[in-house]
């Protein structure tokens, strides 16, 4: 098993100014009041070691039927995309009315053509 330095702190948000404690169990990667995570991380989630620093926000919510909620987050910088567990304490009005927007979409959507997009 590969070993990894984990970095679990508490932050505050660049987008909102929320303060983040640190999270009990998981390691908080974004705001729970706005939902905003940065690029900081490379290959795994709390190494640390991305260089872009970008701002990343949230762009798809789904429910992951083993790990729960599910936050997608694409950066702004260079556009990578990353799946992450929302926290408990996140704020539930914005995820659901992010699934709300989504599914008004796909509904949108399905009466018009076939869906052919795909999520990660
Ligand atoms: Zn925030
Ligand atoms: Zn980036």
């Amino acid at each position: 098993m590969k070993k990894f330095t984990v970095i679990n702190e508490g932050f505050t948000c660049e987008n909102c100014g929320e303060i983040n404690p640190k999270a009990e169990k998981t390691c908080r990667n974004h705001c729970r009041k706005c939902l905003y995570s940065k690029h900081v991380d490379l290959k795994y989630p709390g190494d640390r070691m991305s260089q872009c620093l970008g701002t990343m926000t949230p762009v798809f919510v789904e429910l992951d039927k083993k790990k729960g909620w599910m936050i997608t987050h694409k950066c702004v910088e260079c556009g990578e995309e990353k799946r992450n567990k929302a926290g408990s304490d996140d704020n539930l009005d914005l995820l659901s009315s992010m699934i709300f927007e989504q599914n008004k979409k796909t509904y949108e959507h399905s009466r018009g053509q076939k869906i052919g997009e795909k999520h990660l």
